[in-house]
């Protein structure tokens, strides 16, 4: 039987950190270059939504990343700076 992503993203437990582990470099080179050159892919690969074109910016919902590493190679201009989250923090477990 296969599942949606949806459906696997439910199977998984964070502990949430208060600090991102996540961080735009440049929200001009978001608003210009990629906007018109690429259409920010980022608010379409990452599996759990967690950039949104806000209008203005890239909003980063990091509380929802499932650390599969896809924004380090997916966007065009290496314009996110992920780390793992810290220790004890991120994905806690998961099953299914
Ligand atoms: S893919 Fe990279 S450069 Fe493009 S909008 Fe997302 S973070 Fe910005
Ligand atoms: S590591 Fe994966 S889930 Fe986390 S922000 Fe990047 S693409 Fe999204």
């Amino acid at each position: 039987m296969t599942q949606r992503i949806e459906e696997k993203l439910y199977t998984l437990r964070w502990r949430h950190d208060r600090q991102s582990h996540i961080a735009i470099v440049d929200d001009g080179v978001c608003l210009t270059r990629c906007g018109t050159e690429w259409q920010r892919p980022c608010t379409t690969f990452c599996p759990a939504s967690v950039y949104t074109w806000d209008g203005a910016k890239i909003a980063v919902s990091y509380e929802n990343c499932v650390e599969c590493t896809s924004c380090v190679l997916g966007c065009p201009y290496r314009n996110i700076d992920w780390k793992l989250p810290r220790g004890g923090f991120g994905i806690e477990w998961q099953h299914g």
